[in-house]
């Protein structure tokens, strides 16, 4: 007969807290879970570091839960400068970090250059390769100051940025280098007049501005201009001449890659160089020399011993010529940690590479709330 006791202990029953059995799991197994071992065929131990599935009957899929996703979860800024970052992301699983670089690259939006107007172009390069080119240049503005243009909606002051370029090669002079630092903003809108449909129809030029976006407190002191003053649009011989408008809009990466903030987002896995026994005198002159990325170093052991020690672990490119030789192969063991992830942006100049990531995090944010306001 079952007592009120043991429908007490049932209830309170926990595996892992009987004093025999251990928590967690075993150290080779913990080892496999967390680690990714590079081999030569393929990498083992791939499978993710969140949920690896195999591991919850025995009580050690800590990370499955979200206190210790809390507990665990660090970023540390390694380096950050205008257009780049490097951070370390800690304690999170391969594929968030994966997602934050494909936002990156394809969702969070910038401004780009969609048509180019051309009134004229005598030089070699076609209008087509011309307009491709422009529309490549990376300008320095914030886009979360613009609207998306739709089909219907008018090129206005708050979807639409236009830039003037007219350069001629007098003839006699040497040929021209035309630059990015050419292009002109055009706050005012398109100068370029329409066709006038009637005989006593006033000419409309290719935008709509309701104002001068100089005159709009969010450009008034912070002129909009290109990120690089210096990428070569074309050469023009002497008597060639171009006179366009460029005609930037807001877009995403997912669309055309002009349209991408960054020019590389890019990860890899925080790698582990371990050395299984002492490595002295001549074999660890040997470790040192293999490494291409400098990561052993030698330790004077006194008495003209030496010692092989893992300095720089975090060079390591897991390139494995310490381990393509025959001896070195028993001392070191190569790793990389599965939840700690090296991190690069590289922002084309749009916004700063950290405001970028943060971005990324937002929309990956609305992502999940969308889903759960579906499901609920
Ligand atoms: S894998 Fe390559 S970079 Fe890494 S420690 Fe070995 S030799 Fe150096």
């Amino acid at each position: 007969m079952v007592t009120e006791e043991d429908k007490i202990f049932a209830k309170n029953f926990n595996i892992d807290q009987l004093p025999d059995v251990p928590a967690g799991l075993p150290p080779h197994l913990k080892l496999k879970q967390s680690r990714v071992v590079p081999k030569n065929v393929a990498p083992l131990n791939t499978d993710s570091a969140i949920y690896s599935g195999g591991y919850v009957t025995t009580g050690g899929e800590e990370s499955v839960k979200v206190e210790s996703f809390y507990e665990n979860f660090k970023v540390d800024v390694i380096s950050c400068t205008e257009t780049d970052i490097e951070f370390d992301m800690v304690g999170i699983d391969s594929s968030f970090a994966n997602a934050f670089r494909r936002i990156l690259i394809a969702e969070v939006p910038s401004m780009a250059i969609e048509k180019v107007l051309i009134a004229n172009n005598t030089s070699l390069v076609i209008d087509e390769v011309l307009a491709h080119r422009i529309g490549l240049i990376p300008i320095a503005v914030d886009p979360r100051l613009f609207e998306y243009l739709s089909e219907n909606d008018q090129p206005n002051e708050k979807n639409t940025i236009v830039f003037k370029l007219h350069v001629k090669c007098p003839k006699g002079e040497s040929r021209l280098k035309v630059l990015t630092s050419e292009l002109q903003w055009l706050p005012n809108g398109s100068e370029f007049l329409k066709e006038a449909k009637g005989s006593n129809a006033k000419p409309k030029t290719y935008t709509s501005f309701s104002c001068s976006q100089d005159s709009l407190p969010e450009f008034a002191d912070n002129p909009i201009t290109l990120s690089h003053l210096d990428i070569l649009i074309a050469k023009l011989s002497p008597g060639q001449e171009i006179e366009l408008e460029a005609h930037a809009v807001k877009g995403i990466g997912k669309t055309h890659a002009k349209w991408s903030p960054v020019g590389t987002a890019w990860y890899r896995m925080l790698p582990e160089v371990v050395l299984k026994g002492e490595v002295e005198d001549e074999l660890a002159e040997r470790l040192v020399k293999a490494c291409p990325q400098k990561v052993f170093d030698i330790e004077d052991m006194g008495n003209g011993g030496k010692r092989a020690t893992v300095a720089q672990p975090r060079k390591c490119t897991l390139c494995k010529e310490c381990v393509r030789d025959d001896e070195l192969v028993d001392f070191v063991d190569l790793r990389s940690v599965k939840d700690h992830f090296i991190y690069n942006i590289e922002s084309t100049g749009s916004l700063p590479p950290d405001v970028l990531f943060t971005e990324a995090v937002k929309i990956l944010e609305n992502k999940c709330e969308r889903v759960l306001a579906a499901l609920s």
